[in-house]
């Protein structure tokens, strides 16, 4: 299959755009910038075409795609009516890094959502991805744009390689904003509950609706359970090295269980701060110890990066599970298959 790369990074260019939102609306996929991560899109009206996204990513079917949408005249030919709960969130985290899991409508096709009852919708907050669904005008169901079990893509440089000849197109927007996926949430009776956090946080749910809880397996493998979303029960995010991921409240305590780990060819991702400390490894910083923003922004491209070294271990600064850092450690923890030590 041929595969158009459009450049859009200095200026959308419409009738490009409009090219792509013909291939989808023709049943094709193509991926396309959000400000979370990039996206692998296709109609979500139509199994055949959201077929081709899981075999594009080699991903499990049993895993539901998240329906984007570019405004709320589309939300409700997809979904039965919200609840107060539901409906406030929808008004606060609209368009944003946010999806929120409804009850379906009958129609949605079972390859998109998998079969299940509920769907995941979001509205991106990017003029790319906003733009493409407005020109479509269907909704597209889109998963990030990586082979199942990778770090998600932030660029289209580190996503081409594996999609060329896969895809109609691919849109180059630049790195993404955010450089996570979106806060995932459902309201389980009356009380949201995020089952993946992201850039929407705990605190600011509970801000507009005055509550929220933490899914039990944020940190936990659910490989013994039936978990609220699919994606818990996959390997996500990984490095083809073996990882660990170390951390401790204690900086003290932190570089000292670094250096205890340290061995032959090791490449450690961490802090600026702490990046002079170990002159025997390959030292790859993602930003200050506290800056979590510029950390979430980097962290999967690092992934990528640190895995092409001539190295054979991994060793993955954490940071504390509170605001947007919970974010980066459910990621983290994933990254390194649950191979974590806190002391
Ligand atoms: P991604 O593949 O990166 O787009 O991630 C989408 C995540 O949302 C996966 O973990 C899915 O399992 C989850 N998800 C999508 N739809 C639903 C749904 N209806 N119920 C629960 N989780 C969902
Ligand atoms: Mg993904």
């Amino acid at each position: 299959m041929e595969t158009k790369i459009f450049d859009f990074r200095k200026e959308i260019k419409e009738d490009e755009l409009k090219y792509c939102a013909k291939c989808l609306q023709e049943g094709k996929i193509g991926i396309f910038p959000t400000e979370t991560v990039y996206g692998l899109g296709a109609s979500a009206l139509s199994d055949q075409a959201a077929s081709l996204i899981f075999k594009a990513k080699n991903r499990a079917s049993d895993n539901p795609l998240i329906i984007h949408i570019s405004d709320f005249s589309m939300l409700y030919d997809l979904v039965q009516e919200p609840n107060e709960v539901e409906k406030k969130l929808l008004d606060a985290f609209f368009p944003g890094p946010f999806t929120l899991i409804l009850k379906g409508k009958k129609h949605i096709p079972k390859t998109v959502n998998a079969n299940l009852k509920t769907v995941g919708i979001r509205m991106p907050d990017n003029e790319i991805a906003h733009k493409l669904i407005a020109y479509a005008n269907i909704p597209i169901c889109a998963p990030s744009a990586n082979l199942s079990s990778k770090p998600s893509g932030t660029t289209l440089e580190d996503i081409q390689d594996e999609f060329m000849g896969k895809v109609s197109f691919m849109i180059n927007g630049g790195p993404t904003q955010i450089g996570l996926e979106s806060t995932v949430c459902q309201v389980i009776n009356g009380i949201p509950t995020i089952l993946r956090p992201g850039k929407i946080t705990q605190e600011d749910i509970a801000k507009v609706v005055g509550c929220c809880k933490l899914d039990d397996y944020l940190f936990k493998e659910a490989t013994n359970t039936i978990p609220k979303s699919p994606g818990m029960k996959y390997k996500h995010y990984a490095p083809s090295k073996e990882a660990i991921l170390l951390y401790s409240a204690s900086e003290k305590e932190l570089i000292a269980l670094i250096k205890e780990k340290v061995k032959p060819k090791t490449a450690i991702i961490g802090c600026l701060e702490h990046q002079n400390l170990f002159p025997n490894c390959k030292y790859f910083s993602y930003g200050s110890k506290n800056d979590y923003e510029t950390i979430m922004h980097e962290i999967f491209t690092l992934l990528r990066k640190v895995d092409q070294e001539n190295i054979d271990y991994i060793i993955i600064e954490g940071v504390k599970k509170e605001g947007l850092g919970l974010a980066i450690m459910n990621r983290l923890i994933r990254s390194v298959s649950f191979n974590y030590i806190e002391r």
